[in-house]
């Protein structure tokens, strides 16, 4: 698909009669569908439907044929070295709870210490401190520096032969920054340490090799790459699987089941239990095609010019305070506005069509460093053009100077209300 300006025509909820002018900038969050990927489900559905790994009939070796296809695909996308080692999951958190469990509770004990960051989004922090409590274990994390970096002059202070594993995501969900994971795992390379990186937001645009980066974990969503919701992988290099625990005991997983014993199936589907999300799963493949289609470097590129132009636009208006660094490859953009609460400017930009996010974003130990308890936030997707950063930059502009107006004069009766919502 060479024409980017034709790609939003190939995803029908821009084609809607209630949607057909909506700015969405919460690409973040989750990315809209395209058509492909919708006939995908729908034609997985109508024609395979059937349990994986079962039925000896035709429909069903097709449907196993299908799913196990998208295990290949994957292992390809982010040049794992075996499709064994890709593990479907139904997204990001679900996978680090599963590196959580099954490998945090055979390799962690008590005072063991795990390090994450300051800049993880809730479910690189959660499974950690739940497997800490566990196992009396010791959670530490990485500060950001004044450039809002991971502090890396720190790690080796951080880093004690008690330190098992270090979690950190790729690309942060607020801020937008991608941190340098070659570079970490090659400070780290001569330790026993294992690494888990959150890639839920790097995948999407930037082509991913879990071998160069030097991870022993990788995780993300499908739903944020165009694909449905249900579905996600985590990466794992194989001789870390084989040290793994199952996650969920049930049908599948088994290889030799007694009432008082039972053995494992190999990996991967030692750690898939019951039917797995067969559509989601062929619906995810897709979503990969539909990215090579484009290419990523074409949506990169595009990701990019959006940011530069958001950027340059957000500067032209008086009291927006921007949690960024000016660079375009943060393709994540967050921001307060002085005099206007983040919500309340959704709230009237919703007015105008425009959809983004306000709020902790999942990550609030990141608010706390800042200093605030929200930001408002715009994230940009293939589909998003130009024209939708143009219009985000004029509604911006109006309505906080119908805000600030307002608050300058609560007593003038003809103003919008702002109803209270928390957020
Ligand atoms: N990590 C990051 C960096 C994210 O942006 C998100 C989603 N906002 C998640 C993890 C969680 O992803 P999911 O809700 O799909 O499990």
């Amino acid at each position: 698909m060479s024409n980017l300006n034709q790609i939003k025509s190939t995803f029908p909820i821009f084609q809607t009669i209630a949607n057909k002018n909506l700015v969405y900038l919460d690409n973040a969050s989750t990315t809209q569908k395209p058509q492909v990927v919708l006939d995908a489900i729908q034609d997985y559905y109508q024609n395979c439907n059937a349990n994986v790994h079962r039925g000896l009939y035709s429909l069903g070796q097709k449907s196993t044929e299908a799913y196990e296809g998208v295990r290949q695909k994957i292992a390809n996308f982010i040049s794992a070295e075996d499709s064994s080692s890709i593990i479907f999951t139904k997204g990001t958190t679900e996978a680090i709870n599963l590196v959580a469990s099954a490998w945090g509770d055979s390799n962690i004990n008590e005072g063991d210490e795990i390090l994450i960051s300051e800049m993880e989004h809730h479910s690189n922090i959660i499974p950690w401190q739940l497997l800490a409590k566990r196992k009396k274990a010791v959670l530490k994390h990485i500060p950001l520096n004044v450039n809002r970096e991971l502090n890396l002059e720190l790690l080796d202070s951080l880093l004690t032969d008690r330190t098992k594993i270090l979690a950190l995501v790729h690309q942060s969900n607020v801020i937008g920054i991608v941190n340098n994971i070659k570079k970490i795992a090659d400070k780290i390379k001569n330790t026993n340490l294992v690494f888990l990186v959150d890639g839920a937001q790097s995948v999407t645009h930037l082509p991913i090799n879990v071998q160069e980066l030097g991870c022993d974990f990788f995780v993300f969503s499908s739903h944020k790459m165009y694909g449905p919701t249900g579905a996600g992988v985590l990466y794992a290099k194989t001789n870390v699987l084989n040290t793994m625990e199952p996650y969920q005991g049930g049908g599948e997983m088994i290889d030799n089941v007694t009432l008082s014993h039972s053995t494992w199936n190999d990996v991967p589907w030692k750690f898939e239990a019951g039917t797995p999300n067969i559509a989601q799963v062929v619906g995810l493949g897709s979503a990969v095609d539909f990215i090579y289609d484009i290419g990523l470097d074409v949506i990169e590129k595009n990701l990019n010019q959006l940011t530069k132009l958001a950027l340059e636009g957000m500067k032209t208006i008086p009291g927006i305070n921007l949690f960024h660094s000016g660079d375009a490859s943060e393709t994540v953009i967050s921001f307060t506005t002085d005099g206007v609460h983040p919500q309340d400017l959704a709230m009237f930009m919703n007015e105008d069509e425009i959809a983004f996010r306000v709020g902790h974003h999942c990550a609030q130990p990141l608010m706390k460093h800042f200093g605030v308890t929200s930001t408002a936030r715009i994230s940009f997707a293939v589909y998003n053009t130009t024209k939708d950063v143009e219009k985000f930059i004029k509604s911006l502009k109006n309505n906080l100077d119908i805000l600030r107006e307002n608050s300058r004069d609560k007593t003038d009766p003809n103003l919008k209300q702002v109803p209270e919502v928390e957020i």
